[in-house]
């Protein structure tokens, strides 16, 4: 007797937590919104690190 369906499972980036891996979870591969949202503002805070060049008023050429 197996009635038992294969449910694919993932794991949760963000918490770690098993995440059912179906077409439902609109959040996979993370378990719910929080974690989604969670792993994108950590993404986001990263970005803020890198230093972008830096632009100077002197570097623009104004013709007068
Ligand atoms: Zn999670």
């Amino acid at each position: 007797m197996s009635a038992v369906k294969f449910q694919r499972t993932s794991k949760c980036p963000e918490c770690k937590k098993k995440v059912i891996w179906s077409i439902d979870n609109i959040y996979k591969p993370f378990c719910s919104k929080r974690c989604q949202l969670l792993d994108l503002g950590s993404w986001v805070s990263e970005r803020h690190f890198i230093p972008g060049p830096e632009l100077n008023d002197s570097d623009l050429e104004v013709d007068d």
